[in-house]
């Protein structure tokens, strides 16, 4: 019920429609090095073919869906061998290519079956070839996971807008995210947790960033589920009780639209939430704000945190510098940030669910209110703020940029009042034994 990040069906409304490609966009300031994400984060394609279970054959298909009398000419059939044929026809040109042409098959047969209701001889064989075929999906699942993000670096890098292309890479790699084991997909979330970490190596990141990302690494240690999300929202959410450690699960969101830089900076808006809960000594429902803070406080908390969001919109405005996708990346964020009813809509529903207290929602509502229209500041400020750090690190945007120098100066203030927060924390801790 608790997400902490936007849905993915919202960004589907979102999007534009689908076309075969859309024309590179420079308008001077941002053109980029070529292949510079996928050098960053050593997410090169995967060139080395995986041996997989063997499939049947187009032949071995034939026989094992023959009928006693008939043709093979039915159109339904003939879309079966047809997909299993282009399957065995691809150049060893990776894994991609592969996970593509298994779809085909897998849906050349739903379409088969679909049309036999009545069932039928040739039935059998082609929910047989269809079950291969998912299971050589599931096989190749994370190199095609990382063969797609690889795609969609490669996309942004070059100011191309992955959300308008045909093949639809984001939703795959989510598709194929699903198919992973859980130990594979906690190993390969593992991965990105230690990109984001390996980031610091970058010279170039800027010092503002640094500093966050040592807060971040410093609270992984208590995420202890990361998994697909199971019947649930991505995001993160706290899952020990008052008295106990603090434990987080990260159900993490793999419609990879930005690619790696999407990945990481996902990572790091959600492992901002267990380090302000941290800093913060929030309720579960994570709200920015220090426990005991006054209404006057927090009001007039929430109104510099929109006014830095309208800061940050209006040097967004004209577009230049940024991608038509960047840019709407970036939109969505600012968004994000500063939704209304927010605090009141999550306190609500924890409160429902018995997550927190009647006093703990009480207090939330309350805030909520002295927050006015900015309330989505109280629960999505620093996240966003940082993970926007991420993105514009990844996509290698100037420095100078009036964006970048608001975001920076924005992240800067958010990183202090954290850090305040927690050194009053642990001292009241500390005297309080
Ligand atoms: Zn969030």
């Amino acid at each position: 019920m608790h997400t902490h990040e936007t849905p993915a069906q919202d960004h589907d409304r979102q999007r534009p429609a689908p076309v075969a490609r859309t024309a590179d966009r420079h308008d001077g300031r941002g053109p980029r090095t070529p292949g510079s994400l996928q050098g960053t984060l050593g997410n090169t394609a995967v060139t080395r073919m995986i041996t997989v279970s063997r499939m049947m054959t187009e032949d071995e298909f034939k026989q094992s869906s023959k009928r006693i009398t008939g043709k093979r000419n039915t159109s339904e059939i003939s879309k079966v061998d047809e997909a299993l044929r282009a399957f065995y026809a691809l150049p060893d040109t990776g894994e991609v290519a592969r996970w593509y042409a298994l779809r085909d098959i897998v849906r050349a047969c739903e379409d088969y079956v679909s049309h036999k209701p009545e069932g039928g001889n040739r039935v059998a064989g082609v929910e047989r070839l269809k079950g291969e075929a998912e299971g050589t999906q599931s096989e190749i699942a994370e190199a095609v996971f990382r063969g797609l993000l690889t795609e969609v670096d490669r996309m942004v890098t070059a100011n191309e807008d992955p959300d308008m292309d045909v093949r639809a890479q984001a939703g795959e790699a989510q598709k194929a995210s699903q198919k992973m084991s859980g130990p594979e997909f906690t190993a390969l979330v593992d991965g990105l947790i230690r990109d984001l970490g390996e980031l610091r190596g970058d010279e170039r990141l800027p010092a503002e960033t640094r500093a966050v990302i040592d807060e971040l690494m410093a609270v992984v240690g208590l995420v202890t589920v990361k998994q697909y999300p199971r019947g649930g929202m991505p995001g993160m959410k706290l899952t020990s009780a008052a008295d106990q450690d603090p434990a987080f699960t990260f159900n993490v969101d793999t419609q990879a639209r930005g690619g790696s830089s999407f990945m990481l900076g996902h990572v790091a808006h959600e492992l901002t939430h267990v380090a302000a809960h941290q800093a913060f000594g929030s309720s579960p429902v994570m709200e920015l704000v220090r426990a005991g803070a006054t209404d006057a406080q927090v009001t007039a908390l929430a109104e510099e945190r929109r006014d830095a969001l309208a800061r940050l919109r209006r040097t967004l405005e004209g577009g230049a510098g940024f991608s038509d996708f960047q840019q709407r990346m970036l939109e969505e964020k600012l968004g994000y940030g500063g939704e209304s009813g927010k605090l009141k809509k999550y306190a609500d529903s924890f409160a429902a669910a018995g997550k927190i207290t009647p006093e703990q929602q009480a207090q939330l509502i309350a805030w909520d209110a002295a927050a006015g229209q900015a309330s989505g500041t109280l629960v999505e400020y620093d996240t966003v703020i940082n993970q926007m750090l991420v993105y514009l690190h990844l996509w290698e945007t100037d420095q100078n940029h009036p964006f970048y120098v608001e975001l920076r100066a924005a992240a800067q203030v958010a990183f202090d009042r954290r850090s305040q927060a927690r050194a009053a924390t642990a001292q009241a801790a500390g005297n309080n034994p």
